[in-house]
């Protein structure tokens, strides 16, 4: 067995494999499912601060990102896609292929957006209907101020939609104080369940754009809509997945009983990024690094499957390259949820030292030395 340091899928823990084994009802018929449904969806909403709607759907992150354009955009529709990142680009091919026109806010994918530039742009123009926005951006790890954007964008009267997949309970997120529309999460990264749930959280405002379209959505598993009155009705859109669901339960029951886990991610991914820098390697951002992962630059003469391959043939230890844009720049570790321990981190430290070494570059230190002694000094530095 490798261990799995990549950012998402995450570990899980024996409590939530267990609980995905129990004996399951029928959760179509049986009106217990429906409360322990909405029971664990009023946790979920109360983890993120939010008095809004709170729905687990089957499928993966994804699904998310998909139900909240094609329950929003109707043909013609003005969207203002936030683009820092390859999943915040990503947003536009959802939002076109339900008819949708955008408008990209592109910038410096090295960093978080510029709420300064941000509000000059939309000074000139602002007529949308909903805009996107990702809180983590995995591939760069690009962390964006989702309060200050989101609020700046409601002042604005336009509906927002969040990705924060990797970046919720990794890193604070207030949904009412933020003025957040609809929030995208999905159970395997810092929640730490296996991959297979999206998790939404939905206004009030969001749910009467959706009421009030001219057009019907044109979707049936991506309608959000569609899952307004389950409690009243005692009907889901579709049968849930109900072990999935028990999992998800059981991780939600973890979050909530550890009470240092946004502290936790925050110092391992601060101690993280000194180790990698003592050791002589450079972080892609410059600013506005995420506590959920931590995204290396690959050092000139080498490639990322050089790194990533002698990790895992030599180290047992797995970590990530990117995709799309950022494939072959940069590797990855993950430290969220499970995976935000010290433990963990410092033999993944020790594997990427002795990765380098054998291929050649000349590691300054023992990063997982570096690693633990950062950690001891407990300086939390946003900075580097
Ligand atoms: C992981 C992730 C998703 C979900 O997509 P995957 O197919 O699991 O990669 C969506 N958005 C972000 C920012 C993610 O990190």
């Amino acid at each position: 067995m490798y261990k799995i340091m990549t950012p998402g899928p995450t570990n899980v823990r024996e409590n939530v494999r267990l609980a995905r084994s129990m004996a399951t009802t029928n959760p179509d018929v049986d009106s217990a499912f429906c409360e322990f449904y909405k029971e664990t969806c009023d946790l979920l909403a109360g983890l993120l601060h939010t008095k809004n709607r709170m729905y687990i759907l089957g499928g993966e992150g994804i699904l998310g990102l998909e139900a909240a354009c094609a329950s929003l955009t109707e043909r013609g529709d003005r969207v203002l896609v936030i683009d820092n990142g390859v999943f915040g680009r990503g947003f536009a091919d959802f939002v076109t292929m339900y008819g949708g026109e955008t408008v990209s806010f592109v910038s410096d994918y090295h960093r978080p957006v510029d709420i300064a530039a941000l509000e000059e742009f939309l000074k000139k123009d602002s007529a949308f209907k909903y805009a996107t926005v990702v809180h983590c951006d995995t591939p760069s790890g690009v962390l964006n101020p989702i309060k200050e954007i989101c609020r700046l964008l409601a002042s604005y009267g336009i509906i927002t939609v969040v990705d924060s997949v990797a970046g919720m309970f990794g890193e604070y997120v207030n949904i009412d104080e933020s003025q957040i529309d609809i929030l995208c999460g999905g159970s395997q990264k810092a929640l730490s369940a296996p991959p297979g749930l999206t998790l939404l959280w939905v206004s009030d405002k969001a749910m009467a754009a959706m009421e009030s379209r001219k057009t019907p959505i044109a979707s049936y598993y991506a309608n959000i809509l569609a899952f307004k009155t389950y409690y009243e009705d005692k009907w889901f859109p579709y049968t849930m997945p109900i072990s999935d669901i028990y999992g998800l339960r059981a991780a939600v029951d973890n979050v909530l009983a550890d009470k240092d886990i946004l502290k936790r991610h925050a110092a391992i991914a601060a101690a993280t990024r000194k180790a990698v820098v003592a050791g002589g390697l450079s972080l892609f951002l410059e600013d506005g690094f995420a506590g959920t992962v931590t995204v290396v630059a690959v050092p000139e003469g080498l490639t990322d499957k050089q790194i990533l391959n002698t990790m895992k043939e030599q180290y047992n230890v797995m970590i990530s390259g990117s995709f799309d844009s950022m494939a072959g720049k940069v590797v990855r570790i993950g430290h969220m949820g499970e995976n935000a321990n010290a433990a963990d981190m410092a033999i993944t430290l020790r594997a990427l030292t002795q990765a380098l070494q054998d291929l050649g570059f000349p590691v300054q230190c023992s990063m997982d030395e570096a690693f633990q002694q950062a950690l001891a000094e407990g300086t939390i530095s946003k900075s580097i």
